[in-house]
């Protein structure tokens, strides 16, 4: 993993799942990682986990100056950043006529403009050094639409043409990677409050799910390329998953 060894790595959304998951395997590459989310105990102790190659700062996406603050502290603590993976998402689904509209406000806080600020913050930075790579984590959802995930979708849709944009934009610049999980089994929709999905749910039964731990394969790959090779897209699903 010669490409990974000595990287700078800000990754939103790290407290748990496939962020914390793609932390530890990034800071026993080598790599030096920089933590937001807003769970400090879980941060702090995944940070002891890693060792000294491991920083974070308490950090909600959904604030711009967090954001600004989380990716001053990864310069300012090693010198710069190599890749920042936007990865901070909530997934609170409901069917609209529940009319759930603080849910719908705060996926589009977290989901879309949390990247936004990401981006924005990091840009500069990038385009200044000559190099680097910015990763976000969209959905399979953001690839098909189901009843309830109308607004998740929708956020995770925008990823997908915010990356592509930026891609077209920065080609021979900077590296952009979306990732297009399809379910893993991670802490997400533990915020769903909707009875009529809990219905939905409770009807389907067990759905099949993977590990964070191939997502976090995944994002290494991406990470561990060459200069003149971008990972653009990587879309991984369980093998049962038909949608
Ligand atoms: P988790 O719920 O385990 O992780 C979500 C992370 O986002 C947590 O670290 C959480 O930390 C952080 N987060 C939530 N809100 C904020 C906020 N306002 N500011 C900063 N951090 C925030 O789920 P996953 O690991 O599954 O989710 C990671 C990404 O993958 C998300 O974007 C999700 O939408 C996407 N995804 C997940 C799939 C799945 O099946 N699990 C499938 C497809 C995409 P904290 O609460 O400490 O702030």
């Amino acid at each position: 993993m010669k490409n990974i060894n000595g990287k700078v790595v800000v990754i939103t959304g790290a407290s748990s799942g496939m962020g914390a998951e793609t932390a530890k395997k990034l800071g026993a590459l080598g790599a030096k990682v920089v933590l937001g989310a807003r769970r400090q105990e879980k941060l702090d102790s995944l940070v002891a986990s890693i060792g000294d190659n491991a920083r974070y700062m308490q950090s909600d996406v959904t604030k711009k100056e967090d954001v600004d603050r989380l990716l001053k502290f990864a310069i300012d603590t090693f010198g710069k950043i190599d890749v920042l993976w936007n990865n901070a998402g909530v997934m609170p689904i409901s069917f609209f006529d529940e009319g759930n509209l603080e849910e719908w406000e705060r996926m589009i806080d977290v989901n879309i403009k949390g990247v936004l600020y990401g981006i924005h913050a990091v840009l500069p930075h990038m385009i200044k050094n000559g190099n680097g790579h910015i990763i976000s984590t969209s959905s399979t959802a953001g690839l098909k639409i189901f009843p309830s995930t109308g607004v998740y979708s929708a956020t995770k849709g925008a990823v997908k043409s915010i990356m592509e944009g930026l891609r077209e934009e920065m080609a021979g610049k900077i590296k952009v990677t979306t990732l297009y999980p399809g379910a893993v089994s991670t802490e997400l929709g533990s915020d769903i409050t909707s009875r009529k999905v809990f219905e939905m749910m409770e009807a389907m039964g067990q759905i099949a799910t993977i590990d964070a731990e191939a997502i976090a394969d995944a994002v290494v790959y991406a990470i561990n390329q060459p200069n003149e090779v971008a990972v653009n897209e990587i879309t991984i699903r369980p093998l049962q998953q038909a949608m």
